[in-house]
């Protein structure tokens, strides 16, 4: 619970909220992907994962390896948990048929 707090609050550091939007903009690193990128340590260990997981996983829960998350405002670079949807495939295969 304290390192999930503790996530949230180094997310909140490096985001600038649009008032129009409500989207939480990443401010900080930026993958050649173009999203967002940031270095965590939890459970699973020390690691970089996107600023959107980064914020799902603060936020709402445990992200399982291999599980996106989505925006759904359409803004890459948003991490607003409330714009955050994880997005488990249906089917095993459906990664490595992509
Ligand atoms: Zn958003």
């Amino acid at each position: 619970m304290h390192s999930s707090l503790r996530l949230r609050g180094l997310i909140r550091l490096q985001v600038q909220i649009n008032p129009d939007t409500s989207c939480w903009e990443w401010q900080g690193q930026i993958a050649n992907s173009g999203h967002g990128r940031m270095m965590i340590s939890d459970a699973q260990g020390r690691r970089t994962v996107s600023a959107a997981q980064a914020s799902f996983i603060a936020h709402h829960e445990e992200l399982p390896p291999g599980v996106r998350v989505r925006q759904t405002c359409g803004n890459r670079l948003c991490v607003n948990p409330d714009h955050l949807q994880a997005e488990y495939d249906q089917s095993p295969q459906a990664e490595v048929l992509q």
